[in-house]
């Protein structure tokens, strides 16, 4: 309904050069969800060179510098583009309602709607617990599944974690500008209720120059700190700069500005921070600064390995807290609990995503206003565009194990609402069983239906996680998109691939006898297996979880939350 009003035309801007009277485009966009009271950036985009006295910006009518409180910025040829850009920076409503936003330069005009929502007086929940799965797909939580509690006769022996939860949504993760989104956008999505376009951050992607400079809106770290005090916290095995962990603070059309992004979490100190990625803190040639030494004249206790973490969490003062883990991405469970591969050798002292939990959870709960914590099992997606199910299912373990110890942290309180849902999807998908005894290919060795059988996994351990992976007949998961590659039809036991490739085989190994040679279906400059557009599974418990139901939108997440925190208010 509300379509009928707007019709903001995205990406006119490029063509309206050689045509007079051309719609403008408006920032936020048509059919916005807005918070009351949280900050935007309204941007209204018109071609070519107005005179100032022709631009018309209203909002229900009204002068839009009167309705928000502000005067706008008018900037002519705006960053080298032939066009007049009108700016209100940091603006907030404070009512809720439909609010028409129309601007016109002479005869060009265009109009979006805004549904500005209020959230009910009073708080719900004292504490948000958010989990993101990077990437995880039903396939993967299937596979997590019959790895950690067994399959038999049909049944399993157990539930995950992540499954035994009240409520249970399907999301689409669709961004402004396609049907396939990346962790930057639908993370955009999750923190800020707005949706964004791939590649960007905590902003919309208008037409500018730096990746800075593009219209902001405000993260649910920012709220929450802002108007209720409460304490934030952000944790990951990724990269603290990593898109996911990243979209909790940041700002920027480009989630690769690491170094931007460490000045952003610093800006907005989240209480606490865990996570790899220590490379973009520590001093460069061209920027002396340690973020790490700022952030502890800043007050925050710091620890580089497991040891550190437990002796900073151990003493009742630490409240805030920065733990950076590894230069780069921290290992994933197969290769820091099982095969020592990866970077396990010169981090050998990670913790693991539940020590990560519990301690962010111990300190967080110091706060006595409540919290928000964001935790991320980030390698589940990094493994899937590599096309390692088997690393990938046991980061999905790993995560139903944090979720397990927010589920033991919440279960003596009814105060925390608890969020588990991936970003995005990878198209995998389980289709029966490699047999090394069915023969010596790897055709003859897939299994299907009744030829199919149950894996022979051994028994978890007490984690969930099977001894070994490298078993005779083992699970089938298979890619539905990827570039040319060999598949070997076993585990990559030799180490983790390079980020962002399909995994290189010795070259022995390589299309050895008995491994299949895949002629990719991706273009040809993919190195790697790529997102799904397809929904993803969201679970939920505790007060404002029973909004979760049917089908949503990824913005309803954050709208969710926000509920549950009272932040409108
Ligand atoms: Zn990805």
């Amino acid at each position: 309904m509300k379509n009928a009003i707007g019709w903001a035309c995205f990406g006119l801007l490029l063509t309206a050069v050689a045509m007079p009277a051309v719609a403008q485009t408006i920032y936020p966009i048509n059919r916005a969800q807005i918070l009351t009271g949280a900050n935007f950036d309204l941007k209204v985009e018109f071609a070519g060179t107005p005179a100032p006295a022709d631009i018309k910006v209203t909002i229900n009518g009204e002068d839009a510098a009167k309705a928000l409180g502000k005067a706008p910025e008018i900037i002519a040829n705006e960053d080298g583009f032939p066009q007049t850009a009108y700016w209100i920076r940091g603006a907030h409503l404070d009512t809720a309602g439909t609010f028409t936003v129309e601007a016109s330069a002479g005869s060009a005009r265009a109009s979006v709607a805004w549904d500005v929502f209020a959230t009910p007086a009073g708080r719900k929940a004292r504490n948000v617990i958010l989990f993101i799965g990077d990437g995880m797909s039903i396939a993967h939580r299937t596979a997590a599944r019959i790895l950690s509690k067994g399959i038999a006769e049909g049944r399993y022996g157990g539930e995950l974690a992540i499954d035994d939860m009240p409520y249970m949504a399907l999301v689409s993760t669709a961004g402004t500008d396609s049907v396939i989104t990346d962790s930057a956008n639908s993370m955009t999505a999750y923190t800020t209720g707005h949706k964004s376009c791939v590649n960007a951050l905590g902003v919309y992607c208008a037409k500018n120059f730096r990746a800075l400079a593009h219209p902001r809106v405000e993260t649910i770290a920012e709220l929450a700190k802002r108007k209720l005090g409460l304490a934030v916290g952000v944790v990951t095995n990724t990269e603290i700069e990593d898109a996911t962990p990243a979209g909790m603070v940041a700002h920027t059309r480009l989630r690769s500005d690491y170094e931007d992004i460490v000045r952003m979490f610093y800006a907005v100190q989240p209480d606490v921070i865990m996570g790899g990625g220590a490379a973009p803190f520590l001093p460069k040639r061209w920027d002396p600064v340690s973020y790490i030494d700022k952030f502890k004249e800043a007050g925050y206790a710091f620890a580089a390995n497991a040891t550190e973490l437990k002796a900073e969490a151990a003493k009742p003062e630490t409240r805030k807290l920065l733990g950076l883990f590894n230069d780069g991405n921290m290992d994933g469970a197969l290769d820091r609990k099982f095969l020592k591969k990866g970077t396990v050798s010169k981090f050998p002292d990670q913790p693991d995503l539940t020590e990560e939990v519990r301690t962010a959870l111990q300190m967080l709960s110091r706060n006595d206003k409540g919290f928000v914590l964001m935790v991320e099992s980030g390698l589940i997606d990094k493994y899937s565009h590599s096309l390692d199910w088997e690393r990938a299912v046991y980061d999905t373990i790993m995560l139903d194990d944090a979720v397990q110890v927010a589920k033991d942290f919440a279960a003596s309180r009814d105060d925390t609402l608890i969020i588990v849902v991936p970003d995005h999807g990878h198209p995998i998908s389980l289709v029966g069983t490699y047999d090394d005894e069915a023969g010596s290919t790897l055709r003859e060795k897939l299994q299907t239906y009744a030829a199919a059988q149950f894996p022979n996994y051994a028994p978890a351990d007490r984690e969930g996680y099977p001894p070994s992976v490298d078993v005779s007949r083992r699970l089938a998961l298979v890619f539905a998109a990827y570039p040319d590659y060999c598949d070997a039809g076993k585990p990559n036991l030799p180490g983790p691939a390079e980020l962002g490739k399909v995994p290189k085989l010795p070259k022995e190994e390589y299309c050895a006898p008995g491994s299949g040679l895949r002629v990719g279906n991706l273009p040809l400059t993919a190195r790697a297996g790529v997102h799904s557009g397809d929904d993803v599974v969201l679970t939920a418990t505790g007060p404002g979880a029973e909004v979760f139901h049917g089908h949503i939108d990824n913005t309803m997440v954050f709208r969710a939350m926000a509920t549950a925190l009272g932040l409108g208010n």
